[in-house]
């Protein structure tokens, strides 16, 4: 089998987005199960739509996930050359040229006007989808010569009349479209810039990538590059088009939608656990063989069998993305922990904290968020109480007693004989009335953190009502 080399290869317009992420550490899973390599390169060309930092962000928001390329901009292999498109231009532009010498590839003169009157005729015409025609345009050799020596042409590859490009793809099986229905497009745009499939083909080749796994966007864009490929006489890579990431009514994710955080960057912010994001973005769209869901790093790299890629689109689920932040909460130390949430509390009480809290929270913020309800403690309880009866009989059994989890628990469990009350009807009346909180973790513990004092204030309060 060849060297495995998979790549991911953003345009740095933004922030890292879901989609993106998933399509890196799919092609990360992918090269390291196999012992490949996983390059990071970037299609910078689309100068205007090219943001300040936008590099940069990339491979941090990548890191932070634990998703480290072998080769980047920033560690490139010399023998791949440039990992920038905008460092290459000159290689492309050669490139073009030699297509152009042996006649797979033409200039065409038509302005941006002609061209779209050529659109207006072929859809007045009734043609479904526009094929460009290179005979279409005439005009005098004088004009011509004055297009040229402007440079207002842009270069167009040259197809073969009725030739299937077809192609395996890795998610969806045998994929093929005719040269007919897709038309002479172009390679080089008049500024001298290279389009994306052409771009994206010579770096391909040149890198020696061997699998491709990206959106399914894409497919229109492949048997475009494979008729590059064939032009050049050079072997195309596998291609996988992975299916779309929806939001939970089924429509595709959307950019623009703020119900949902999109961006990597959002989740870092936030305080999720990283490894809980990158188990999760495995799961858009792939399955482990034993159906496990939770998994490290390690386990998704020794897993990840692209045989095993989803045919379906997958749907983004915020709940379940919580479901698996939890579960790696509960595995981080409770000194890291201690260390991110700021508490000027003393350590022991911190400890206490962290430890009981972390068993229901998904991100640093919202154990942030439960650690306020200690450090500036409510004054009043806005919530109903259904049965008073219940924090009457508990109180009386607390203060009988020294002031611990354990004894906690115990009056608890007292009130819970007495009154022969149990589950929702014990709990609730007693948390509401000693944390001012509908919900929280195991009882006892966080009512001991709020302490005697505020507890017995707090009681004493409710019952007099
Ligand atoms: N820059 C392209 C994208 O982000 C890369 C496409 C490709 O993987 O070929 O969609």
């Amino acid at each position: 089998m060849k060297t495995i080399r998979t790549r991911y290869a953003p345009s740095p317009t933004g922030y890292l987005h879901i989609g993106g992420a998933r399509t890196a550490l799919f092609n990360y899973l992918f090269a390291k199960h196999f012992n490949g390599t996983f390059v990071f390169r970037l299609e910078d060309t689309d100068v205007a739509r090219n943001v300040v930092g936008g590099e940069e962000s990339q491979l941090n928001n990548l890191a932070w996930l634990g998703i480290i390329p072998d080769e980047s901009p920033l560690k490139p292999n010399s023998k791949y050359g440039a990992y920038r498109q905008s460092e290459k231009l000159p290689i492309y532009q050669k490139l073009v040229e030699e297509l152009i010498q042996n006649g797979h590839a033409y200039k065409a003169y038509d302005s941006e006007e002609e061209l779209a009157m050529q659109h207006k005729q072929s859809e007045e015409a009734g043609v479904a989808s526009f094929r460009y025609n290179p005979n279409w345009l005439q005009i005098s050799n004088e004009e011509k010569q004055r297009r040229e020596e402007a440079k207002e042409y842009s270069i167009r590859l040259k197809l073969p009349a009725n030739k299937d490009y077809a192609w395996n793809d890795l998610v969806r099986g045998k994929i093929s479209v005719n040269s007919d229905d897709i038309g002479d497009f172009v390679i080089m745009k008049s500024d001298g810039y290279p389009t994306y499939n052409f771009a994206v083909v010579v770096d391909d080749h040149q890198m020696e990538i061997s699998h491709v796994l990206r959106g399914e966007e894409h497919i229109t864009n492949t048997p475009k590059q494979l008729a590059i490929y064939d032009a050049f006489g050079w072997e195309p890579p596998l291609f996988g088009h992975l299916t779309i990431i929806t939001n939970m009514e089924g429509k595709k994710l959307s950019k623009r939608d703020k119900t949902l955080k999109q961006f990597i960057e959002d989740y870092k912010n936030e305080g999720y656990p990283a490894a809980a994001i990158m188990n999760f973005l495995a799961l858009l769209g792939w399955t482990s063989g034993d159906k496990q869901e939770l998994m490290n790093r390690e386990e998704l790299i020794a897993k990840f069998d692209p045989e095993r890629l989803s045919k379906s689109p997958s749907k983004f689920d915020i709940i379940k993305m919580d479901w698996f932040a939890k579960q790696y909460m509960k595995n981080i130390s409770n000194e890291e922990l201690i260390k991110k949430i700021n508490s000027p509390k003393e350590h022991e009480w911190n400890e206490l904290f962290v430890e009981t809290y972390k068993q229901s929270s998904p991100t640093i913020s919202t154990l942030k968020k439960d650690l306020e309800i200690y450090l500036n403690p409510k004054e009043n309880c806005d919530l109903e109480l259904e049965r008073l009866d219940v924090v009457k009989v508990f109180y009386k059994e607390l203060i009988s007693r020294e002031f611990n989890i354990e004894n906690i628990q115990k009056a608890i469990d007292e009130t819970k004989t007495i009154l022969n009350v149990k589950g929702r009807d014990l709990f609730m009346p007693i948390r509401k009335a000693t944390t001012f909180e509908e919900h929280g973790p195991e009882l006892a513990k966080a009512i001991y953190l709020f302490g005697a004092e505020l507890v017995f204030k707090r009681l004493n309060g409710i019952i007099k009502i």
